[in-house]
This record gives C-alpha cells, structure tokens and sequence, in this order.
C-alpha cells in the first residue's frame, strides 16, 4: 500500500480499493485506445455502452441476480428513492408499512407520507436505534403495497442478519452495507444503494427491481424519477454520470477477482469480529451500544467511559493516519466504517492503537 495514504474510516464518500484506484488513473488519460478519459466520452458511444454494460453484468454475477429483475444505475443519492419508491409503488391513499431502526429508515418514511400513507410499524427510537425487531414482531398493516427496511442504519451501526418475509414486498435500502455479502435477491421487490460506501464514488445510485413493479408511477412522478423510463433506456434517459458508473464497474471487477461476495464477507466478517472483540475486552473503556446480535459488519459505533477523552481519541488516531473517526454528530462518540475496501490491516492498526490509548488513560 502506498506510504502517502491514510486508513479512511469515513461512513461514506467512503475509502476505495487501491487496486481501483490505480487502474482508474492508468486509464485515466487515454481509456483502452480511445484517446479520451471516460469524463469525456459520449454516453451513446459504443465504448461507454461497452462500460455500463460490463458493470450490470458484473453486478449481476456477484449478486446473482435473477433475469425477471432490473438494474438501474441512477443519480439522486439513496434520499431520491425514499420519493422514488412511493411514487412508483403506491397512489396516493395507499398504505405501506416502514420499520424505522434508525435515522435513515425515519427520512425514507418521512419522504413517504408526501406520496402515500406510510406507518411505521415498529421503532427502535424509544431505545436510540440499537435494535433489530424480530419479523414476528411485526404487525403488518392488511393491504400495504410494501415494507420497508433499511438493511444497514450507517449512523446507529444496527443491520438486519435475516430479512423479513411480508406479505406483500419487501423493500430494502442496502446503501451502506450493499456487495458486502450475498444476497438473495428474490426475496426483494426493490434494492437500493447509494455506491459511496462499497462500490464506488457519490453520484451513482443503483436500483434493483422486480420487473413486474414497473410502469405504475403516479401521474405526477418526475420523469427522473419514473422506473419505466428508466428502464426502457437502459438507464441512458439522460445523461447518466458515466465516470461513476465506470469506477462502480472497476469495484465489482475486483470484488468478483477477490472470489465474489461469500469471499467478501469472510474479510468483512473477519474485520468486524475484531473490532468488535476490541471493545467488548476493554473492561469498559470503550462501549458499543448496539445489541450484540445485530451489530453492523459495516459501521461500527461506540464511546469511550470517560467521554472527554473522545476528542483527543479521534486527534490522535488522525496523527497515526487512521482518519474520519468522529460518529456522527447525531449520536457523538466515534464509528469506524469498515466497508468492503478498508483492508485488515486497517482494522488491526486501529485495535493496536485502541489497546494502546486505553494503556495510557486507563
Ligand atoms: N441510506 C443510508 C443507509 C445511508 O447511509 C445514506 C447515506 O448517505 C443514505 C440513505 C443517503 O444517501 P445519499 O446521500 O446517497 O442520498
């Protein structure tokens, strides 16, 4: 790895494989011949065709992605679907059903109720989103056209370890923890990530749909925000943002390399595992408040006993280049994101360095 970089814990724009990044800048002159950058080509040309074309089939190979289902590489970020999903499931005086577990489920509902009648049928809120609900513990509404879930909350660090089985769809946002273990597909109406957090640069936003739930958007959905149109322009409606879509598809080419998502996940399992190991051995010097059984693999949260510590924490793990360790200011305290690309040697230089600050301050 190179000297010059630092581990980047950040929870999203998030860090990339370095293998990525220099295939990125040896192409980024002069892509394959063509004498231009992929910035710079035509989204109708045959060499972008040949990129975005390539992404989706890679994507489908890692995520198995059965062929009744479409991929969409779209723009907007995650927060446009919460508008999106409503509008192209639902019409107005529908009811659907949102398991809030964090504050990405809660804007994902709160977006909803502009375009139909959401409920949330459970809240993790009254135990500040450290809690996973059991399916059986859902009480599902009698005619929702769909439940809602948010399959990694990045802020609380709380991800469903099995999905529920409604009867009517199940609706996913995979933003922060998508590619970063297998999936059953089939058993989604709709995937949603942002790419920023594993599989690429901000901008690019990819859904993936069952088929037969296109084509129902609402009479005043934006034409953007039509899963039709879309789809039946292979996601080139307008202009898409090709330089992302082309970095998404470097991502899943080395994610396939490493051996596919099961691979993945023994690394991701691998990492968290000791972290999380860390902290539980740390006799309370470091606390992570999430129930055991449903920490995330992906952001790991936690405090430090003697809070005012967190600032010098935080200042000098960024002197040892482990950087963006500061949790989010809604919940404070610190989170480390351990997506996909941050490498095992990030995790152990930053318990190595946890052991070592509590050594000093305990
Ligand atoms: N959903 C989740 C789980 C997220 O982590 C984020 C983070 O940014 C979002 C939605 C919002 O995504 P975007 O910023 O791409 O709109």
């Amino acid at each position: 790895p190179s000297h010059d970089r630092v581990f980047n814990f950040a929870a999203g724009p998030a860090t990339l494989p370095e293998t990525v990044l220099r295939k990125a800048e040896s192409e980024l002159f002069n892509w394959r011949g063509s004498g231009m950058s992929v910035m710079e080509m035509s989204h109708r040309g045959k060499d972008f065709t040949s990129i975005i074309q390539k992404a989706e089939s890679d994507l489908r190979s890692l995520l198995d992605i059965p062929s009744d289902y479409a991929v969409l590489f779209l723009q907007g970020g995650a927060t446009t679907q919460f508008a999106a999903i409503p509008l192209n499931l639902c019409k107005p005086d529908d009811t659907v059903d949102y398991v809030v577990t964090g504050s990405w489920s809660d804007k994902a509902f709160k977006e909803a109720q502009k375009y139909c009648k959401p409920k949330v049928i459970w809240s993790g809120k009254s135990e500040k989103y450290t809690k996973i609900p059991a399916f059986e513990g859902l009480e599902q509404s009698p005619n929702a056209k769909y439940m809602h879930i948010c399959a990694n909350e990045t802020i609380h660090g709380v991800e469903f370890k099995n999905y529920p089985n409604p009867k009517s769809l199940l609706v996913a946002d995979m933003s922060s923890n998508f590619c970063s273990k297998p999936v059953d597909v089939s058993k989604f109406g709709i995937i949603y990530a942002g790419a920023q957090k594993n599989v690429g640069p901000s901008g690019v936003t990819i859904v993936i749909i069952r088929k037969d739930l296109i084509g129902g958007a609402q009479e005043i959905t934006p034409v953007m925000l039509d899963y039709k149109i879309h789809h039946e322009n292979s996601s080139l409606y307008n202009t898409p943002p090709c330089y992302g879509i082309y970095m998404c598809g470097l991502v899943f080419e080395d994610l396939l390399a490493q051996g596919g998502l099961k691979e993945v996940e023994k690394k991701n399992k691998k990492k968290a595992e000791i972290l999380y190991e860390a902290i539980n051995q740390s006799n309370g010097f470091y606390r992570c408040p999430v129930e055991p059984s449903v920490r995330s693999l992906m952001n790991v949260p936690f405090t430090l006993e003697k809070a005012e510590l967190e600032g010098e924490f935080v200042k000098e793990a960024a002197k040892e280049k482990m950087v963006q360790l500061k949790g989010h200011r809604s919940v404070g305290g610190m989170r480390a994101s351990i997506y996909n690309a941050m490498p095992l040697a990030g995790v152990e230089k930053l318990v190595a360095f946890m052991k070592e600050f509590q050594g000093r301050h305990a």
